[in-house]
């Protein structure tokens, strides 16, 4: 029998790259040879254990984790109609069971039987040399980007639900606070959607560098100043029309609600990994805010690609660490070591 190389977390803090089989493409199925991997910080809260995913049992060890990645078309199926040997593709991060009434109709966001790559209800995820996906949940590469890039469209695709229904920042002032890939992706965005001013808020000097280098106007260090003020002062005493809480902080997103603007957007896009006390609700309701969760949906990552292939600005400078998949174990045993540089690590296969 075939196997290949894979990273497994058979429990907290205990994870190995093992021989594992490799997946034989049949029917509509599609082998991908994995090139980039992406390191996502759910990676590290399934890493630890710390995962409120875990604690709810949707999380079941052993897990072959990661979501994030890009590759080139192995070996398909017979019954594979778009896809040849050599495409160089990305995916969705979940997989649809394909025999649910959506799911027939075509609506594969729909499924009642969803499985997630490397996370909830576990399809085998993509720290592995080989990649197993259905057709249908399989894209093109758009030929301007490179495989770097492609294995940034699905933490783009997640920041993309801050902006759902906002098609045009009509020139409004847009607060990201939070300096991972997730954030950063959404200063990115919103510069390309027209917001007029764009600011990223964090605490790393070296990741507010980077923010300014994908399209920020301005940072805002929480280390060195107050963050409320800092935005009512930046768009004359009112709050901003929109703030995306990234970080998963539970003051970050005091912070987020206490500098909207009335009839304001607040958009969490981070998992907070707990339930949260302290919460002013009595802002949200006298400032008419709108509160919006989102964690990426089913037709983001097209959308993602072609903001990726018209936008002159490239997201590629939030990949700050380049790691070869027999090391990539490190960056989740000596996290601290990587934490105030670190917004996105790339696993490389070649
Ligand atoms: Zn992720
Ligand atoms: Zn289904």
């Amino acid at each position: 029998m075939d196997t290949m190389k894979a990273l497994t977390v058979f429990g907290p803090g205990d994870a190995r790259i093992t021989e594992v089989p490799a997946p034989h493409p049949h029917g509509d199925m599609v082998k991908i040879k994995v090139v980039r991997t992406g390191v996502c910080a759910t990676d590290q809260a399934i890493y630890t254990g710390n995962c409120s995913f875990v604690r709810s049992g949707e999380i079941v060890y052993p897990v072959r984790m990661g979501h994030e990645y890009s590759g080139i078309v192995y070996e398909v199926g017979e019954n594979v109609k778009s896809f040849s040997p050599g495409d160089r593709v990305y995916t969705d991060n979940g997989v649809s069971c394909g025999k649910c009434r959506p799911c027939l109709e075509g609506r594969y966001g729909d499924c009642l039987a969803p499985r997630s790559v490397g996370t909830v209800n576990c399809w085998d995820g993509c720290y592995a040399e080989y990649m197993y996906m259905p057709e249908r949940h399989v894209y093109r590469i758009p030929d301007s980007l490179g495989f770097e890039e492609a294995a940034l469209i699905e933490p783009a695709s997640i920041s993309l639900d801050a902006f759902f229904g906002i098609s045009d920042g009509k020139g409004e002032t847009a607060v990201i606070i939070g300096t991972g890939a997730i954030g950063m992706a959404c200063a990115w965005i919103a510069k390309y959607l027209g917001y007029g001013k764009v600011a990223v808020v964090g605490r790393s000097p070296k990741k507010l560098d980077v923010a300014l280098r994908i399209g920020a106007d301005t940072v805002i260090n929480s280390r060195e100043c107050d963050v409320v003020e800092s935005i009512k002062g930046m768009t004359d005493g009112r709050g901003a029309a929109h703030i995306i809480e990234s970080s998963g902080d539970g003051t970050a997103l005091v912070n987020a609600i206490r500098s909207a603007a009335k009839d304001g957007r607040v958009s969490m896009l981070g998992f907070y990994e707990k339930d949260l006390d302290g919460i002013p609700v009595d802002q949200i309701v006298l400032n008419r805010i709108t509160m919006r969760g989102g964690a990426g949906r089913f037709g983001n990552p097209s959308k993602v690609a072609e903001i990726m292939s018209k936008n002159t600005v490239p997201l590629t400078p939030v990949i700050t660490h380049r790691i070869k998949f027999e090391d990539c174990l490190d960056i989740f045993k000596n996290e601290k070591a990587y934490h105030d540089s670190k917004i996105k690590a790339m696993v490389c296969f070649d």
